[in-house]
């Protein structure tokens, strides 16, 4: 039976080794997905920092024609200085120029805006850049690494599943198949006892139980969560009676 227990322990064992690299491993197309989120994300924030410094560009291409306009307006106007024949619409025409004058002034003002605008932008555009080289250049790397790990998963769950199968074939069928009944449900599904209590629900042993568990004679389970109870030192120690 101790042996039996043993066989158990390293089933166990192998378990949780198993588990542990098959979460790792299911885990390895999501991070393959957030490389391609990280890189998508930095493509977008470029093409809207190109999309910004077109956007400067073509408002200060905007302004500068209402510039032309206004001035061409100002010379037609000035033209038409020596040709008023009232002071009411020489008045008129003056206002006018004023008006046009003060709108070319506007423009200006707008015009050295959208420098400082365009150079601003064209600022971000290259942050952003070089931020998705840098970027682009870390995911090679981090890439290269996980396919490695990959790697490394898929030759250590290849070498511990045929090792796991190896227990099973040593273990008594009924064993195996309670202990892969509680198993299903509860992890560990073999635990200690640590001062006469399961480490896994932490409840009391009952004494006879406890005193069944030292003869190592039948597998005994915790009345509360069924787990498979084991005395660590008298499986180490013991050998089957
Ligand atoms: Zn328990």
């Amino acid at each position: 039976m101790v042996e039996g227990l043993r066989h158990l322990i390293e089933l166990q064992s192998l378990d949780d080794q198993l588990r542990t690299l098959e979460e790792e491993h299911a885990a390895v197309p999501n991070r393959r997905d957030e490389f391609e989120r990280r890189g998508q994300a930095c493509e977008a924030k470029c093409s809207a920092a190109s999309d910004a410094l077109s956007a400067a560009r073509s408002e200060q291409r905007r302004v500068e024609g209402i510039l032309q306009e206004q001035e061409a307006l100002l010379q037609k106007l000035e033209g038409q200085q020596l040709q008023v024949k009232t002071n009411d619409a020489y008045t008129a025409l003056l206002h006018e120029m004023d008006r046009a004058r003060q709108a070319m002034s506007d423009c200006e003002t707008r015009i050295l805006e959208s420098m400082d605008a365009i150079e601003a932008a064209r600022g971000s555009e290259v942050e952003a850049q070089l931020e998705r080289e840098a970027v682009r250049e870390q995911i090679v790397v981090e890439a290269k690494a996980l396919d490695e790990r990959e790697r490394e998963l898929n030759d250590e769950l290849a070498r511990l599943r045929p090792d796991r199968d190896g227990v099973c074939a040593l273990l008594d069928t009924e064993l195996l198949a309670q202990y892969a009944r509680i198993a299903k449900r509860r992890s560990p599904a073999v635990v200690r006892i640590a001062n006469e209590m399961c480490v896994g629900c932490r409840v009391n042993i009952p004494p006879q139980s406890y005193i069944e568990i030292l003869k190592g004679e039948r597998i005994i389970a915790c009345g509360n969560c069924q787990r498979i109870l084991i005395h660590a030192e008298r499986v180490a120690a013991g050998t089957d009676p």
